[in-house]
C-alpha cells in the first residue's frame, strides 16, 4: 500500500456502485459539461506514459499556457509504470534496457504533487506487484488514481470505466490468481485481461462495450467523439 496517507476521494471523482518517455502520445478533448454547467470540461489523454509523469505534466503545463485554460483531468491509458523505488523495477516485465525508475516514485513519495487530477488503467509493462495491492483501484498518490483491473469513476457529470490488461486468449477465463512473489509466468499472466472483469463492465445498464481500452487516443481521434 502507499505509503503516504491516500486524500479523501474528492466529490467530482467517485466510484460507481454498480459492479462494476517522450514517445508519450498526449491528445486532448474539449466537450461541454451538462447542460445546466458554466463551461466546458477539458480533458487530456495520454497513451503509454512510460513513468514520465514529469514530461507529461510539463506538457501539458505548456499547452495551458498557450491555451489559456486549465485541464480538469487527464487520463492515463496503460503502461503508466507507478513505479515507487527500485525494487518495484523487478516486478516489471520489459526488456533489462528499459527498465527505468521513471519519475513516478517523485509523486508517491510526496516530493511532488500531480498539478492535475489524473486516472489510469493499466497496462502489459506494469509496476506488477504494485498493481496487485489495488485490485479494485485506488488512489496511488495524492491526485493520481488507479482504476484496478475494472472500475467505474464518475467525474464532473462524465461516467468512465477502465479495463486493465491485454488480452490473451489462454488466461481470458481464469481467475486473478497471481501473487508475489511473481515467477516468469505469472508476472505476464499478470495483466491479462479476465472474463470475469468483461462480465462485471457489462452490467452497467448504459455500457454498450468496455471504455478506456488500452489503445482510447487512437480510438478518440477517429471516432472524434467521446462516448
Ligand atoms: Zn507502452
Amino acid at each position: 500500500m502507499a505509503s503516504v496517507p491516500p486524500p479523501p476521494i474528492p466529490p467530482q471523482l467517485s466510484h460507481s456502485d454498480e459492479p462494476s518517455s517522450k514517445k508519450t502520445r498526449i491528445e486532448t478533448k474539449t466537450i461541454p459539461t451538462t447542460k445546466h454547467s458554466q463551461r466546458q470540461l477539458h480533458l487530456a489523454v495520454a497513451g503509454c506514459s512510460h513513468g514520465e509523469m514529469d514530461y507529461i505534466y510539463s506538457t501539458l503545463a505548456k499547452m495551458e499556457r498557450n491555451r489559456g485554460y486549465k485541464f480538469d483531468l487527464l487520463i492515463c491509458c496503460g503502461d503508466y509504470q507507478a513505479l515507487r523505488n527500485n525494487a518495484d523495477i523487478n516486478t516489471i516485465n520489459v526488456p533489462h534496457k528499459h527498465r527505468k525508475l521513471g519519475t513516478f516514485h517523485q509523486y508517491y513519495s510526496g516530493e511532488k504533487v500531480a498539478p492535475i487530477l489524473t486516472i489510469f488503467i493499466g497496462g502489459n509493462h506494469e509496476a506488477t506487484g504494485f498493481m496487485a495491492e489495488l485490485p479494485y483501484g485506488g488512489w496511488v498518490a495524492p491526485n493520481i488514481y488507479y482504476l484496478g483491473f475494472a472500475s467505474v469513476v464518475q467525474f464532473a457529470g462524465l461516467r468512465m470505466g477502465g479495463l486493465s490488461g491485454i488480452y490473451k486468449s489462454a488466461d481470458y477465463n481464469k481467475n486473478h490468481f497471481e501473487r508475489p512473489p511473481f515467477n516468469n509466468s505469472s508476472i505476464i499472466s499478470a495483466y491479462h485481461v479476465r472474463s470475469i472483469d468483461i462480465f462485471r463492465l457489462k452490467l452497467l445498464e448504459t455500457t454498450k462495450k468496455p471504455k478506456c481500452p488500452m489503445k482510447m487516443p487512437l480510438a478518440l481521434k477517429r471516432q472524434n467523439s467521446w462516448h
